[in-house]
């Protein structure tokens, strides 16, 4: 079994949040595994035990050349003594990137096909026909959200986080904010903030809770105004602020979602959207193995961690 460090939170000192009456702190869910980072820790543990209870022996799942999901699952599967095979989107390039050369050094067996097959990756058939070629195993779907997953970051919120009034993470496929939103208490509201470019995010969510039933006590909002231009586009700006952010609490963000999130919740406080005494609690939800992909491929210089 998958067994986390505890999770560490950091309090950030700064005199614009003194200034502001708000006290901000990250809770570090990158420094959770030192394999396993992040959200995805949360989404694929008990896909894995289950896969494991079903009597697989291999995990099938689907991502983009530089996807968190796909080095996560690499990880993870090695971790639990289980065969992984990745489908990845777009055409092979001649040298593996760093996502995907690290996760078939895990022992991750990598499949391309092109965008327009990709398109059936929760279509039946198709799922049937890689069943046949590649044998029997447990799906799981691109990004890893599922009813499992959701179960999984149900348990990312401790006890002592009920301090705060406000929780905030990025959205994606939006398993990690569905699992926040019922873990929440009365009084707390959860932020999210889509690394999508898009509207169609609010019906998402609001699909994700009613299909699988998530009550909660608390409130949300979705923001969909910091996505810098879409998933895995950036601005200027954006690098910027996770420099200077890195500079401020020696805490390193990601391009893709963490930093948009960062971004937003400062233009927020800035704007005076949170109440004085407001408590925030920003989820760091990893992520960072994706940095060294994004310097590669846009040749921009990003924080890395230190270990
Ligand atoms: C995958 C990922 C997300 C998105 O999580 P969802 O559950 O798909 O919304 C957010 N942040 C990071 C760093 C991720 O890797």
């Amino acid at each position: 079994m998958l067994s986390p460090n505890p999770i560490l939170t950091q309090f950030l000192k700064h005199s614009f949040l003194e200034e502001k009456g708000i006290e901000l702190a990250f809770k570090l869910l990158d420094l959770i595994d030192s394999e396993v980072s992040g959200n995805k820790f949360f989404k694929l543990k008990y896909n894995l035990e289950q896969a494991k209870a079903d009597g697989k022996n291999k995990v099938l799942t689907f991502g983009g050349a530089y996807s968190n999901h796909i080095y996560a699952t690499a990880e993870a599967a090695k971790a639990e003594n289980l065969e992984a095979i990745g489908i990845i989107r777009g055409e092979r390039n001649e040298s593996l990137n760093a996502t995907l050369s690290h996760a078939q050094s895990l022992g991750m067996q990598l499949y391309f096909i092109d965008r327009n097959k990709y398109r059936n990756k929760t279509d039946p058939e198709f799922l049937a026909t890689l069943q046949e070629k590649l044998g029997d195993f447990y799906l799981i779907p691109e990004g890893g959200t599922n009813k499992l997953a959701i179960k999984g970051t149900q348990e990312i919120l401790d006890p002592e986080d009920k301090q705060y009034t406000h929780i905030c993470s990025s959205i994606g496929t939006g398993g990690t904010f569905a699992g926040l939103h019922a873990s929440l208490s009365e009084h707390q509201k959860l932020l999210g903030f889509s690394s999508l470019k898009g509207e169609f995010i609010h019906r998402e969510i609001a699909d994700l809770i009613q299909k699988h039933q998530l009550e909660s006590r608390g409130s949300y909002e979705i923001f969909t105004t910091y996505h810098f231009g879409g998933y895995a586009k950036h601005k200027q700006e954006l690098i910027d602020f996770t420099w200077w952010f890195y500079e401020n609490f020696e805490i390193v963000l990601d391009p893709i979602y963490t930093a948009k999130m960062a971004f937003g919740i400062w233009d927020l406080i800035n704007k005076g959207y949170f109440p004085k005494n407001s408590k925030i609690l920003m989820i760091h939800t990893g992520g960072l193995q994706g940095n060294i992909g994004f310097t590669e491929r846009t040749g921009i210089e990003l924080p890395i961690p230190s270990k």
